[in-house]
């Protein structure tokens, strides 16, 4: 308006408000998912799209056949607009699928090896540059081969998805910062950024004790499984995260070797 000198026109600044107001309503409407979204898009956009024409038409002097005829155009391209959005949001479904199907472990619905990989990865280079502590558990289900042989397979499955459900409820009061990972069959990882041995500890225990008490039925059969745990922190020696991994996996193995259910915490 500035530009055109159109700074005191009170015409101008009618369309620029309406304008305005039509592209947050747009907004608005783009957040939600409604129902018959064609019909919603078309009538917002010819409700918008005659008042805003109505201010060029009274601004510019037009006749009214060519405002009917600039409608009619309108329109034309609003429709061919709304096939654009379409395939935009489409697009987006799909790399939002991907993206969780690559990250996300499909049977328990935790995070996969593949985020688990990329997370140690960011943070041991996070904790090395800012001097910051990092603690991991890991844990592996006890004798889980019997439950598949004596249950089946897809009691197994049931097993797994519960165990990883009473984890993830068990670590949310500690932090959103903590996070699980499926890394194995029946092995899982937990990242714990800023905390110490001291602190990873009792966080370890509270796991170890809700798997423990956890029953899960499955076709009317109770069953009950435990897990061998390995707990360590990152050292300054570490070189890279496989160094930090062996020493949690090898407390996970002590923990196996000396008769399981138990933690190892070093
Ligand atoms: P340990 O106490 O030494 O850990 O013994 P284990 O029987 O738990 O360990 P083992 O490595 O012998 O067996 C793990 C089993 O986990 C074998 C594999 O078939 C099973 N498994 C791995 N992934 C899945 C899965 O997604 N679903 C089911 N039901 N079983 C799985
Ligand atoms: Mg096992
Ligand atoms: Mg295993």
């Amino acid at each position: 308006m500035l530009l055109n000198g159109n700074v005191t026109a009170i015409l101008s600044w009618g369309y620029t408000f309406i304008f305005i107001l039509f592209y947050w309503f747009s907004y608005q409407q783009s957040t939600h998912l409604w129902r018959a979204p064609y019909t919603r898009y078309i009538s917002v956009a010819t409700a918008f799209g005659l008042v805003l024409w109505l201010f060029v038409k009274f601004r510019f002097h037009l006749p009214w056949t060519t405002y009917w005829i600039e409608i009619g155009d309108y329109l034309v391209l609003a429709t061919l607009m709304y096939g654009y959005f379409k395939i935009q949001d489409k697009d987006r479904r799909i790399k939002d699928r991907l993206f969780q199907s690559a990250n996300w472990d499909a049977l328990t619905h935790v995070q996969n090896y593949a985020a688990y990989d990329r997370a140690v990865g960011f943070h041991f280079h996070q904790s090395n540059t800012h001097h910051r502590d990092l603690a991991m558990i890991m844990f592996d289900i006890d004798h889980f081969k019997h439950i598949n042989d004596t249950y089946g397979h897809l009691a197994g499955d049931e097993v797994l998805k519960q165990v990883a459900s009473t984890v993830a409820t068990v670590l949310k009061p500690f932090g959103s910062d903590i996070v699980l990972y499926r890394t194995g069959g029946e092995e899982f990882n937990i990242l714990l950024p800023d905390r110490d041995l001291n602190r990873a500890r009792p966080i370890a225990q509270e796991v170890f004790d809700a798997v423990k008490g956890l029953t899960t039925t499955y076709n009317g059969t109770d069953l009950q499984v435990t897990i061998s745990v390995g707990v360590s922190i990152l050292h300054d020696g570490d070189r890279n995260p496989l160094d930090f991994y062996k020493r949690v996996d090898a407390n996970l193995y002590h923990s196996k070797q000396t008769g399981r259910h138990r933690i190892t915490a070093s």
